[in-house]
């Protein structure tokens, strides 16, 4: 099959890209490797979205919902459990699914496959690697999707706003944060979240501090504490620690497709992938602007 427009990964930023090209005329197809389209708005269950777009105080999940009825009016082919597994110098992709495998062809492609977390590995932390150990966005996951009880006392190492808002929905839930620890002389995100999710349920944090020990066999019974200016140690007990250490685009599909730090002409990224946005709003908008600016480009062809 031929598209004029492969949009890979279906989260708010390939949502919004895959509306506004189909409205102005391109055969889309939107390649989704999850069982449903949202992306991380699925386990976002707090208000907080849809401020500038909506001009509303909605939930993650009730802003994926609200694109996925729109995408439904489209005629936008939807593909999930499609993991876009390869992306061809040759504008083909490979797609797997349950039910086999398959190559498309398209005149552009859109990534928008999100970010991914820094996983303890990228620190240098001492200790016996036991379990209990969790990103902050693997622990929103399991918890707000799957149900999972991970613990009852968290330490949260790193201050992204995944880790602050981690840190609220923890203490709604009952649990122990013993402290959030920074690097930094200030706790990072921005500042609603800060003042919402740490300030409000009094979050104790340690600023230039790191955790450079995990202890536990089989599974995480303390961390130690390294305050960087003075350089003395304390030790926390907890049965958990959830890390918040940043977000990386995820470009491994475009990785054979960079020549000198450009990519080929007709691959495009938006959304987290681009660039890691605070705010869905503003994923969604950059996605608008990019489907625009593709079919600028072609609508000599698209309308013909
Ligand atoms: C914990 C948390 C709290 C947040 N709080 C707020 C808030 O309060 N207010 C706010 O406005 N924003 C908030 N955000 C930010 C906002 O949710 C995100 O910036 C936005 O949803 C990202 O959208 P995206 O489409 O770029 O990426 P994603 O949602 O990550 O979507 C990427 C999609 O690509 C798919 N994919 C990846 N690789 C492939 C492949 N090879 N083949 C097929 N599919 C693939 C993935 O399965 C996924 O569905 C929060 C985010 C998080 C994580």
């Amino acid at each position: 099959m031929k598209y004029d427009i492969l949009i890979v990964g279906g989260g708010a930023a390939g949502m919004a890209a895959a509306i506004k090209s189909s409205e102005r005329g391109a055969s889309v197809l939107l390649a989704e490797r999850d069982l449903e389209l949202g992306g991380v708005l699925k386990q976002c269950i707090h208000n907080g979205f849809g401020l500038t777009y909506f001009h509303e105080d909605i939930s993650g999940t009730e802003y994926a919902d609200r694109f996925r009825r729109a995408i439904a009016d489209k005629s936008i082919e939807i593909m999930t459990e499609a993991n876009v597994v390869s992306i061809c110098e040759n504008r083909t992709a490979v797609i797997a699914t349950k039910s086999g495998i398959f190559e498309v062809s398209f005149d552009f492609c859109i990534m928008a496959t999100g970010c991914r977390e820094k996983s303890i590995g990228s620190e240098l932390i001492g200790g016996t690697r036991p379990a209990g150990v969790y990103t902050a966005g693997e622990a929103q996951k399991m918890i707000n999707l799957n149900h999972y009880d991970l613990g009852d006392n968290f330490v949260i190492l790193g201050s992204g706003n995944v880790g602050q808002v981690m840190a609220r929905r923890l203490k709604i839930l009952g649990k122990n944060v013993a402290a959030m620890i920074e690097q930094n002389n200030s706790l990072g995100g921005m500042t609603k979240n800060r003042q919402d999710c740490i300030e409000a349920y009094n979050i104790p944090v340690r600023l230039n501090s790191t955790v450079d020990m995990i202890y536990g066999e089989g599974h995480v019974t303390a961390v130690r504490v390294k305050h960087l200016d003075s350089g003395d140690t304390e030790i926390i007990k907890c049965d958990a620690l959830i890390t918040a250490l940043g977000l990386i685009p995820d470009r491994v599909l475009a990785e054979e497709l960079e020549i000198n730090g450009n990519y080929l002409d007709w691959l495009y990224f938006c959304g987290n992938c681009e660039s890691v946005h605070d705010i869905v709003d503003a994923v969604t908008i950059q996605a608008e602007r990019l489907a625009s600016e593709i079919c600028d480009l072609t609508e000599d062809k698209l309308n013909a």
